[in-house]
């Protein structure tokens, strides 16, 4: 009895995939999760506007007032990962975080989209 192919397949798939995401030659997109051009602007799949993927290395440092003012999603980013993103860019994480597959995609998107944070104050 042979297994079908497709499923044999799958694990090299994902090893590509991999490969193609750490060499910077494609990227994940953060909405639909298919692996795109890392130049592209606009997801050829589900045709959303992607957000910037060049690291912007802006730190940050965030007062106890300035974090009760963050959304809840942004003080997750900031306590879990060490990253301040914009409100957007928080629920975004937020949605990675329900699918393992994308959790692993969180942090390189916080990086190319946040501001590190060098310290803050709960
Ligand atoms: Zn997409």
């Amino acid at each position: 009895m042979a297994l079908p192919l497709a499923i044999l397949a799958k694990p090299n798939i994902k090893e590509v995939e991999q490969n193609q995401i750490q060499s910077g030659e494609m990227k994940k997109c953060p909405y639909c999760a298919e692996l795109i051009k890392r130049e592209a602007i606009i997801c050829r799949f589900c045709g959303k506007e992607l957000p910037t993927i060049i690291p912007k290395n802006e730190e940050t440092q965030i007062t106890k007032e300035n974090f009760s003012k963050l959304t809840y999603r942004q003080k997750f980013s900031v306590t879990e990962y060490g990253y301040l993103l914009s409100p957007e860019d928080a629920e975004v994480v937020g949605k990675m975080l329900g699918s393992i597959v994308r959790e692993n995609d969180i942090l390189p998107f916080c990086k190319a989209n946040g501001k590190k944070v060098l310290s803050f104050e709960q």
